[in-house]
């Protein structure tokens, strides 16, 4: 029998917003949860389709090549934009990776083209013309204060993302290019929700993030442990392939 609240995640346009297999992590969120008796419903909203900020306790946008984020970009504001910041209002965890980050902020500008954004949080982004900011990445991070902990991942991405003032990043770039290349920081933390390059198996290689997500967006203060002898080897060998190895 499941043990109390189940873990909703809600996939936003899970079928253009999912390139580097970004599907994997929502897999993963799965399995830790079954381990440990913990429900699981996974659920997905398209084009045109409205979203529920009740229906789901964690949302999940995933990345996506220009093409496919310019039509989730007018759709997002069109349908989703209320839906989401409800969501965030009542505390339910979003998490958005590179593409769906760009679209948390104000706007994306492409050259001539500026698309718009969710403007959940304070920020803005721009494909400059320098070359696509790619390669292993780690990041320091403090999600509960005094425990700071290491991401690592990887990342591609064409477009720079400045935060506004009072906008807190989700880390500080160890390794990598992060939000733009320059200003040493990487994705955006506004209580629960998220924004991060870091993408592709994202939650594979920092399964200890993966269960932060769980505990938070399911309000469960401890879970129990898993072996993780696998994982702990994962995230070792992101950590290294970003070339800052286990501190
Ligand atoms: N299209 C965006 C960029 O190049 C995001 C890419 C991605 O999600 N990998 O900046």
């Amino acid at each position: 029998m499941p043990d109390g609240r189940p873990l909703r995640v809600c996939a936003l346009y899970p079928d253009l917003m999912n390139i580097y297999a970004d599907r994997g992590n929502i897999l993963l969120l799965e399995q830790r949860c079954a381990w440990r008796g913990i429900g699981f419903e996974a659920s997905g909203v398209g084009l045109g389709e409205r979203l529920d900020p009740d229906a789901a306790d964690l949302f999940y946008i995933g990345g996506g090549q220009d093409r496919d984020q310019r039509l989730c970009a007018l759709d997002l504001v069109e349908t989703k934009r209320d839906g989401l910041h409800a969501a965030a209002a009542r505390g339910a965890a979003i998490l958005a990776v590179c593409g769906g980050y760009q679209l948390l902020g104000h706007s994306y500008v492409l050259g001539d083209e500026e698309l718009p954004g969710a403007g959940l949080v304070d920020l803005h982004t721009v494909r400059e013309d320098g070359p696509r900011l790619i390669g292993n990445v780690a990041i320091e991070v403090e999600l509960d204060p005094g425990e700071p902990r290491v991401l690592a991942g990887f990342e591609n991405h064409g477009g720079r993302t400045r935060l506004g003032a009072a906008e807190q990043p989700l880390g500080r770039v160890l390794r990598g290019h992060g939000n733009n290349g320059r200003d040493g920081l990487e994705g955006v933390r506004r209580d629960n929700v998220i924004g991060t390059y870091l993408h592709g198996p994202l939650l594979p290689k920092n399964a200890w993030f993966a269960d932060w997500l769980i505990a938070t967006a399911t309000g469960r203060e401890e879970l129990a442990p898993l072996d993780d002898e696998l994982e702990d080897a994962a995230h070792a060998a992101a950590r290294l392939a970003a070339g800052i190895g286990t501190r």
